[in-house]
């Protein structure tokens, strides 16, 4: 029987092909199998060796997603039959890219990995718009959410819709755009200033990267002034974003093609 492959967990960075990790990069280029996803850039791949085999698990035009399950044991199989496998996620594995699963899946088939962090959205993407997510005068905490909440009971739901209104300076909601208005609506129910200000990222760190900002107030309306602000897109409320009017400087440098 061959000898087991390994599988590196790599974060492909947010848009920008470039944000990638140098060892992520190495992890490409000795790669035998890539599975990639939707966010991470394909551009990337001409970095793995041409007879790489390279195979796409995101959403395709159908809506038809490769099931996690199938993910994990696609991962398993390729490593099994001796190869090294990079999955490639958009952003940091770690965040909303369900690295957990497929390492634990490794854990249990006995199969070797690594997990290489990589820049996440939620960071990056105000970093190009010129809002940094912390900084001494405007805020000290920092969170990342799901704009997509699974189901809770309510009373937990209420108090993390609390804890985000009263306790955290910025708030990055990832995979919110079409939860805006209740984004919008349960901060301000549970405490929020109405005129907290709030910036809309869209294709954070590429060329179509665009930013639309507003406060809790009129956020949705801006929105729908600026229908070219669509997913993937990185939803950042706090006090920081007030800054991006003076150090904004990637929208304002890049030469659009
Ligand atoms: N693991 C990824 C997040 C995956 S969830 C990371 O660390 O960045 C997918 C969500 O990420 C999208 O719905 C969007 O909210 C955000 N996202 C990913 N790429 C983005 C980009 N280039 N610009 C803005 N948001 C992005």
């Amino acid at each position: 029987m061959s000898q087991k492959g390994k599988v590196y967990l790599v974060g492909a960075g947010p848009g920008d092909p470039k944000l990638i990790t140098v060892k992520g990069m190495e992890c490409l280029q000795k790669a035998d199998v890539v599975v990639y996803d939707r966010l991470a850039n394909p551009a990337l791949l001409e970095y793995a060796p041409p007879q790489a085999e390279r195979i796409y698990c995101g959403k395709l035009p159908d809506h038809h997603t490769m099931k996690q399950e199938a993910i994990n044991q696609l991962l398993a199989e390729k490593a099994l039959e001796g190869h090294t496998v990079v999955r490639l996620k958009g952003g940091d594995p770690s965040v909303f890219g369900r690295v957990g699963e497929e390492a634990e899946h490794l854990v249990d088939c006995g199969i070797e990995y690594e997990i290489v962090p990589g820049v996440t959205a939620g960071i990056a993407a105000p970093a190009y718009a010129g809002i940094p997510v912390t900084h001494r005068d405007y805020g000290s905490s920092f969170a990342v959410v799901t704009g997509h909440l699974r189901e809770e009971k309510p009373e937990l739901a209420v108090e993390k819709w609390r804890a985000l209104a009263q306790g955290i300076d910025t708030v990055a909601f990832y995979m919110g755009i079409g939860n805006l208005p209740m984004i919008r609506a349960q901060l301000i129910a549970h405490g929020k200033d109405r005129h907290t200000p709030v910036a809309v990222i869209a294709w954070g760190t590429l060329p179509d990267q665009a930013t639309v900002t507003g406060t809790l107030a009129d956020i949705e309306q801006r929105l729908a002034e600026n229908p070219h602000i669509t997913n993937p897109a990185i939803i950042l409320v706090g006090d920081v974003v007030r800054l991006r009017e003076k150090i904004k400087w990637f929208e304002s440098t890049q030469v659009k093609a």
